[in-house]
């Protein structure tokens, strides 16, 4: 009897852990069904595509399927997994070749999440679109170009694109006015690739604050940021419906009443996991409609694995599951399962909830629980304080005010998370609080860290040391 690795999936979570398992043990059959084009593809590098940065979208693989070839994996791109029957042990596969019930041995189910559009009205006319897939970047670029000289191939997206989308939308009149519906971190990001492109943004938020995740000391600046670059903000507003015009967006509606002309929308108001296809199986779903998996990535369901955005995770400080879909924790969670199905059994980890975000010229980080009601459910007694300190040594040239939160448990002073920004180099010294969390360490303990110094990168007190004391004097 055939007993393959079958994934299903072609993306971050799905080939980390095909080549993992192909890499542990050559001899094992790995199939992976992925039911579009592209594979092995960047979501986060496609705000940087519309912008411009990114030249082409072929740029945005990691790896091609040639070379996902050579590696052994048998991959079906533009086969759709419909059906999985836990107890045969199978999964139904609908493909160019029709349809065909394929047997597993062991079955990971990568499949990620989908853009949530719903509950906007006019989500389906032209010009209207998440930013969720190559292709819907490939169609905001097309949209932006100049219909006069428009070339789908300049895309570089052969033989992959949705060419004969990406044409519809290189032939409309590119939009002077655009919506963004949603102020998360990929509604912040396009904000940066249309103006880019000398577009008018508005940004409409339904709460008072930007990147909610992310804390209020870093939305306030992130606020500040894109109003300096002349983006609209409409914090506090719903939007309701958008309004077309010979079958394309030409407006909006709020449920204030207000209403706006825009020529473009971009809805991205989040994501829901992928799950559908496990509706009437035995896998356990958990968080938000996520699979529940074990610390190795197995769910309910012996020989079946999740990982990625269709998953959930443990959370390092809470310790209860949670759904965080990020790109690391898809890689992660892949390669682990990957490797526990060649045999050699190896945890996910955990998730902090780790972000990175880009605003313009300012760089933000967020990482743990830094919401004080979030922290009270998971039963501590939250504290937080903010500082803003110098980058580098003051003397130095480029230094620059970066923004500290932390947040920690009063009782225990142990920490629970933090958020930063600024703009130089802020992001990455989130790593730092992040690698804290991991190991649990109090604020006094995070105090007391060697971290590096020398004028050129960080004061005698990094930032994150500043903000260690700070909070440390107060519990
Ligand atoms: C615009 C944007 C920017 C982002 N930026 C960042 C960032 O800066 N940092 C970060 O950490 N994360 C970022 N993310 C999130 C990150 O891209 C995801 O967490 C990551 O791609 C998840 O990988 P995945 O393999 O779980 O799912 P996906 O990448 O969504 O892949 C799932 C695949 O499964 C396929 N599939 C689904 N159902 C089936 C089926 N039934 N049969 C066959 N195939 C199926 C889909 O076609 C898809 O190719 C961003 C996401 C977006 C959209």
């Amino acid at each position: 009897m055939s007993d393959p690795f079958v994934v299903v999936g072609g993306d971050a979570a799905g080939l980390s852990a095909a080549s993992k398992c192909k890499r542990e043990d050559p001899d094992r059959e790995v199939i992976v069904f992925e039911r579009g084009r592209w594979v092995s593809y960047a979501h986060c590098g496609e705000p940087y595509f519309v912008k411009g940065e990114v030249e082409r979208l072929e740029d945005l693989l990691s790896l091609s399927p040639a070379e996902i070839d050579e590696r052994g994996i048998d991959l079906r791109r533009e086969h759709e997994v419909t059906a999985v029957d836990t107890d045969a042990e199978t999964v139904t596969v609908d493909g160019p070749e029709g349809t065909h019930d394929q047997a597993y041995g062991d079955l990971l189910i990568a499949t990620g999440g989908r853009a949530v559009t719903d509950p906007i009205e006019g989500a389906d006319l032209d010009a209207a679109l998440p930013m969720h897939g190559l292709d819907d970047a490939a169609a905001v670029r097309a949209m932006l170009a100049d219909p006069s000289s428009f070339d789908v191939a300049d895309l570089g997206g052969d033989p992959y694109v949705d060419a004969e989308r990406a044409r519809r939308y290189g032939a409309m009149a590119p939009p002077e006015t655009v919506a963004i519906v949603g102020g998360g971190y990929v509604g912040v990001e396009m904000a940066e690739a249309f103006v880019a492109h000398d577009v008018e943004v508005h940004l409409f938020q339904r709460g008072d604050q930007l990147v909610p995740p992310f804390g209020e000391a870093v939305a306030d600046a992130a606020a500040e940021t894109l109003r300096g670059h002349d983006v609209e903000l409409h914090l506090g507003t719903e939007v309701e419906r958008l309004e077309g015009e010979d079958g394309r967006v030409a407006g909006l509606t709020c449920t204030d009443g207000t209403t706006l002309g825009v020529e473009a929308a971009l809805v991205g108001i989040g994501i829901r996991p992928n799950t559908d296809l496990l509706a009437d199986t035995a896998v356990r779903l958990g968080n938000a409609g996520a699979v529940a998996v074990d610390d190795y990535g197995q769910t309910s369901v012996d020989g079946v694995y999740a990982a990625g955005d269709c998953a959930e995770m443990r959370h390092v400080v809470t310790g209860d599951t949670a759904w965080v879909p990020l790109g690391l924790t898809a890689n992660r969670a892949g390669r682990a399962i990957g490797a526990s199905v060649a045999g050699d059994l190896t945890p996910v980890g955990g998730i902090a909830g780790t972000a990175m975000l880009k605003a313009f010229e300012l760089e933000c980080g967020r990482t743990g629980i830094v919401d004080h009601e979030e922290a009270r459910e998971a039963g501590f007694d939250p504290v937080s304080r903010t500082i803003t300190a110098s980058s580098r040594s003051g003397y130095y040239p480029g230094a620059a005010e970066t923004i500290v939160s932390l947040t920690a448990d009063r009782e225990t002073g142990r920490l629970l998370g933090g958020t930063i920004a600024g703009e130089d180099r802020a992001a990455v010294r989130i790593d730092t609080i992040a690698t804290a969390l991991e190991g649990g360490l109090t604020v006094d303990e995070l105090e007391r860290t060697d971290l590096g110094y020398a004028p050129p990168f960080s004061p005698v007190w990094d930032p994150v040391l500043v903000a260690a004391k700070v909070l440390g004097g107060e519990i």
